[in-house]
């Protein structure tokens, strides 16, 4: 499933070639998404200006004209750049066809991702208006993640995946921040101290950039390329570890489950 890293990854593959450019075309050859692609989309978006392509937790939001079109790649969506594109493959969806020549085609076999055109910035849209701060935000700070885990008795890896309290923070980035961090992930969330909230915070922007440094050497994949984009695999210390020993200290990984996810820490460096 892409995460951020990935969504974040496929924005800076794509923008150098979408962005100042018009919407010459746009071909919808399947609408049965998540939701069903607006039957008017073509109408709405041809011969306008890309303005951006901006992120906002896992949707891309291609600010075009004066709205934004929302993409969500679901399970197994992915985007492409074309500058000539090749025959369409059975799961090739949608394509927007720019006033260049170039294709943005978007391909998804599952089909549980989205395309939908929100009025203006589409910030008070069902989707967008309740996520929480990004994991870059300023505002996503030890005193906030210290103030919104008062009185949850959730876990605190249940807490981190909760898009209301921060958004981006999939279950691979939970299970590998909390490890860095030296916090179990089943530590009830108000039990998480001041000084480990700080730490938690800065090992969550370290995962997350890390993956996004790793995406950026798979840019050139996005373009002219027939191959599916890559999941980065970072060099996990506990995801998908379990019984094998902690590459800090030789204690073997424990897995357990928490809210049908899967879980994993070092008994001895977590606590
Ligand atoms: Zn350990």
């Amino acid at each position: 499933m892409p995460e951020l890293p990935e969504v974040e990854t496929t924005r800076r593959g794509i923008a150098p070639h979408v962005v100042g450019r018009h919407v010459a075309e746009l071909h919808v050859y399947d609408r049965r998404l998540r939701w069903p692609v607006p039957a008017n989309l073509q109408q709405k978006v041809r011969g306008l200006a890309i303005n951006a392509v901006d992120r906002r937790s896992k949707y891309l939001l291609f600010r075009i004209g004066a709205n934004t079109l929302l993409m969500h790649f679901g399970m197994t969506g992915s985007l492409r750049v074309y500058r000539a594109a090749p025959k369409r493959h059975l799961h090739d969806h949608v394509d927007l066809v720019l006033d260049d020549g170039t294709t943005l085609r978007y391909r998804d076999p599952r089909r549980f991702g989205a395309l939908l055109l929100l009025s203006g910035s589409g910030a008070t849209h069902p989707l967008l208006r309740a996520l929480g701060p990004e994991p870059f935000d300023l505002g996503f700070d030890a005193r906030y993640l210290w103030s919104a885990t008062r009185g949850r008795r959730a876990a605190i890896k249940i807490a981190l995946m909760d898009n209301r309290l921060v958004v981006g923070v999939g279950n691979i980035y939970a299970n590998e921040s909390l490890f860095r961090a030296g916090v179990r992930p089943s530590l009830p969330a108000r039990r998480l101290s001041r000084t480990r909230a700080e730490r938690l915070v800065a090992e969550i922007r370290n995962v997350l950039t890390e993956a996004i440094a790793k995406g950026g050497s798979t840019l050139r994949d996005y373009v002219d390329s027939r191959g599916e984009p890559g999941y980065f695999q970072l060099d996990y210390f506990v995801y998908g570890r379990g019984g094998i020993p902690c590459r800090v200290c030789g204690t073997p990984i424990r897995a357990v489950r928490q809210a049908q996810r899967a879980s994993y820490y070092c008994p001895s460096c977590q606590s």
